[in-house]
């Protein structure tokens, strides 16, 4: 029995190892993206193009796109590392997840108008909960940004939020471009995207549902995603109104 447990834990030992090892892969290859693009433009400009009026303009913009998704992808890192380390906590607090919702919906109501999709707020019952506030208006910023970045003008993001008896549930449900079965399981995963060249167009950095699904266990929650290719796709997550041990 003892050998058993040794060779588990051997296992598990080479998975975390495993697990570590791609992390920094994929942290070093992010990062080499916009660096390597900002030396390249920043060279080409101080090689002579910075004389040409519009060059210079075009490539000093590629420099400051590409700066600001350096300065996102480092934000997002530092903020999973917090959340990941295990002295992190929640700061709960009676909160009403109506008025986090609303502030989030003033928030992204004009780039979901820009983009020409129709946003709509469903609130049913009492929404009042044990929650960290700042949190959960993390959580429902990510996947309404999600919705919106991944569904086309046009489409429609519908926001459900219900208080039920012992639980507050919150569905953001899109008409995007859907999820294939096979790669619905890996989303939560960090860095892990369907289409990585259309989550660089909507400014994503993979680490959005790694984030949310961790905060939403953190407040004891459980996240479940359902989504059919080319008709849209649906998150829903369920709080207890009650912290929990
Ligand atoms: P990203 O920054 O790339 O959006 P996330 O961690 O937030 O990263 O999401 C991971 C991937 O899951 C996305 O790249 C995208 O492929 C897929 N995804 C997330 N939300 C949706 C959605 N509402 N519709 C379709 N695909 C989605």
């Amino acid at each position: 029995k003892g050998i058993v447990l040794v060779l588990h834990d051997i296992t598990g030992l080479k998975k975390l190892e495993q697990v570590r090892t791609d992390f920094v892969a994929n942290v070093s290859h992010e990062l080499k993206t916009p660096v390597t693009s900002i030396k390249g433009f920043t060279e080409t400009l101080l090689d002579g193009a910075m004389h040409s009026e519009p060059l210079r303009e075009k490539f000093l913009n590629i420099i400051a796109k590409e700066s600001e998704r350096l300065q996102d992808l480092i934000e997002e890192l530092l903020e999973l590392s917090r959340i990941e380390q295990s002295y992190f906590r929640l700061n709960w607090h009676t909160t009403n997840f109506k008025t986090i919702i609303e502030e989030v919906f003033d928030l992204l109501k004009e780039k979901a108008k820009n983009k020409g999709i129709h946003l709509d707020l469903v609130i049913e019952g009492d929404t009042t909960l044990e929650g960290d506030a700042t949190r959960l208006k993390q959580i429902a910023i990510n996947l309404i940004n999600n919705a919106i970045a991944y569904t086309p003008t046009g489409g429609h993001v519908t926001v459900f939020l219900k208080g039920r008896e012992n639980r507050v549930e919150l569905d953001v449900i899109d008409t995007g471009v859907g999820i294939s079965e096979s790669e619905l399981p890996r989303i939560f995963e960090r860095f892990y995207r369907v289409d990585r060249a259309r989550s660089r167009n909507s400014g994503g950095t993979g680490l959005g549902l790694a984030i949310v699904k961790h905060l939403v266990e953190a407040h004891s929650g459980i996240i479940s995603v359902t989504s059919q290719v080319g008709k849209g796709t649906t998150f829903s997550i369920e709080f207890h109104k009650e912290r929990q041990q």
